[in-house]
């Protein structure tokens, strides 16, 4: 493989291309590649020609906010689409947004908020491109509702390694669309997306808080309320233990209908979503995670967490709902930027397990009682309720999930990924399944079980049909399904 050589070629057709390590976003893994940022169909195909002519594998990366090696690459080249990014149609009559792959969530609902339009499905954070929101088919705090971002997908168009561009929708090369949402881009590059948009008569929502005292009185909140709201997201303090295990507050919210918010036309203003620059009214928000950086170990999370708890117990609101800007809602974990680095050098990982909703409440406080048998405790716990979809490797399941966000050190690692493989175990007995976009433990026996072996081959059968020569690779890909890369 020669990397130097692309680069060369590439630097005398004038695109340029470096040599740069990158991080998954949990900054537990890293790796060097040579990355190209193009602006348009034909420098991705030029850089297919090239990775073909020279035998190098070629990765994809929107934001790189998938968790782990999603979007990395290493030893070879990463074509990163951040650049290729504009919003090519939006009608806002209809809500039909037509865009590039680059273009991200925040640029989405900044542009069609003010026009009475949301993103139908959004993830915890706004920085997502839609070539990475499609590649993992990502669900929102609506997932039992709305599904996950696939369903609301009119049509794609994907370029393959050999440059050819196919249009994709539900009759049009539909076991491509079906495939390609949620193939982590393993199928060939999301070039155009057609978006069907959420309509939205106020820029809030109207939210209230429960807390719960153990996580089996959360799950059966969740289902005794879920048909009264649109969103639900539970929030976990995974420190204490016995009755307490799990214990966490629920964040439950409602759109607001046509003439509900007397203030519609000015919550509906770009500003009126944007997240506060200070924290407390008086600290720079940028500034945030070098000071929460002593606060990231044991102690200092445990005295977070039940702070957070009994502030939120204290100021509940249930039957007292509030309203609450849509972007700040759903993007909580953005009030605070690069927070992620307060986890140290070796950053950490999220673990996210998807369990069918009648194993639910065995299953997940046993992960929890695992995390505490092993003394690797999460220091978020993030909970959420999802539906099956059509997707061919789709995460979601009928039921509900739990994330756990875990601090890695050199001197737990050994043992965090242990741990994660007992977590497997007792996931995939029960059905349950792990996603992509958060994972960094997974083995391919793991996944196996997970999908199937039937499901996986025919996932593996579309890829040799769009890319014989597993031009497309990733270091998530490899790790999960090296038997597709072996020569
Ligand atoms: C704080 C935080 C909160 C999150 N909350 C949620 C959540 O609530 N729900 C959820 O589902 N996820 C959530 N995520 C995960 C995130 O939404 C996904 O990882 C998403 O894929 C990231 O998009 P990206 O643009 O950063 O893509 P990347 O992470 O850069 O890439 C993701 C995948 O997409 C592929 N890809 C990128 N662009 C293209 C393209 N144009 N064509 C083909 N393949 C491509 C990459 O190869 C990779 O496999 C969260 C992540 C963070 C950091």
């Amino acid at each position: 493989m020669d990397l130097t050589e692309i680069a060369v070629e590439l630097d005398r057709e004038g695109i340029g291309a470096s040599a740069e390590t990158l991080y998954g976003w949990g900054r537990s893994t890293h790796s060097e590649a040579l990355v190209v940022r193009p602006t348009d169909k034909d420098t991705i195909r030029r850089v297919f020609e090239l990775a073909e002519k020279h035998g190098v594998t070629v990765g994809f990366r929107g934001s790189g906010c998938s968790y782990g090696d999603a979007s990395q690459n290493g030893d070879g080249v990463v074509l990163d689409l951040t650049n290729f990014a504009k919003v090519r149609s939006f009608d806002e009559s209809t809500g039909l947004l037509v865009a590039e792959p680059g273009v991200t969530l925040e640029m989405i609902w900044r542009q069609c908020v003010p026009l009475g339009w949301w993103p139908p499905v959004v993830s915890g954070t706004m920085y997502p491109t839609l070539g990475g929101l499609l590649s993992m088919n990502v669900h929102g705090k609506n997932n039992w509702q709305v599904g996950t971002i696939g369903n609301h997908v009119r049509s794609f168009e994907l370029m393959t390694p050999r440059g050819e561009t196919l249009r994709c929708d539900r009759e049009q090369n539909a076991d491509v669309f079906h495939a390609a949402i949620g193939g982590f881009g393993m199928l060939g590059c999301f070039t155009e997306v057609e978006l069907q948009l959420k309509k939205i008569w106020s820029g809030r929502l109207e939210v209230e808080a429960i807390a719960t005292a153990n996580l089996r009185e959360m799950i059966a909140w969740f289902e005794t309320n879920k048909d009264d709201f649109d969103y639900l997201v539970g929030w976990v303090d995974c420190f204490p233990r016995g009755t307490a295990l799990g214990r966490g507050l629920i964040h439950a919210a409602r759109y607001l209908g046509e003439g509900q918010d007397d203030q519609a036309k000015a919550t509906m203003r770009e500003s009126a979503q944007d997240l506060p620059s200070r924290i407390l009214g008086v600290m720079p928000k940028n500034k945030v995670w070098y000071l929460m950086r002593p606060m990231l170990n044991d102690y200092g999370m445990r005295a977070i967490n039940a702070a957070k708890f009994w502030s939120g117990k204290r100021g509940q609101t249930r039957n007292e709902p509030y309203k609450q800007p849509h972007a700040a809602f759903a993007f909580l974990l953005d009030y605070v930027p690069d927070w992620k680095k307060a986890y140290g050098p070796e950053g950490l990982i999220q673990y996210q397990t998807f369990v069918p909703k009648e194993a639910a409440s065995d299953v997940h406080p046993r992960l929890l009682e695992r995390c505490h048998k092993r003394h690797i405790v999460p220091y978020l716990g993030v909970y959420k309720r999802h539906r099956n979809d059509p997707f061919l490797m789709t995460h979601a399941v009928d039921g509900f999930s739990f994330a756990m966000d875990f601090r890695v050190t050199s001197s737990n690692r050994n043992e965090l990924w242990q741990l994660c493989r007992d977590m497997d175990e007792i996931v995939t007995e029960a059905g349950g399944r792990l996603y992509f976009a958060k994972d960094a433990t997974m083995l391919p026996r793991t996944a196996e079980t997970i999908w199937g072996k039937e499901t996986i081959e025919r996932f593996h059968a579309l890829k040799r049909r769009l890319d014989p020569n597993s031009r497309l690779q990733t270091n998530l890909a490899r790790r999960v399904f090296p038997g597709w890369f072996s020569s």
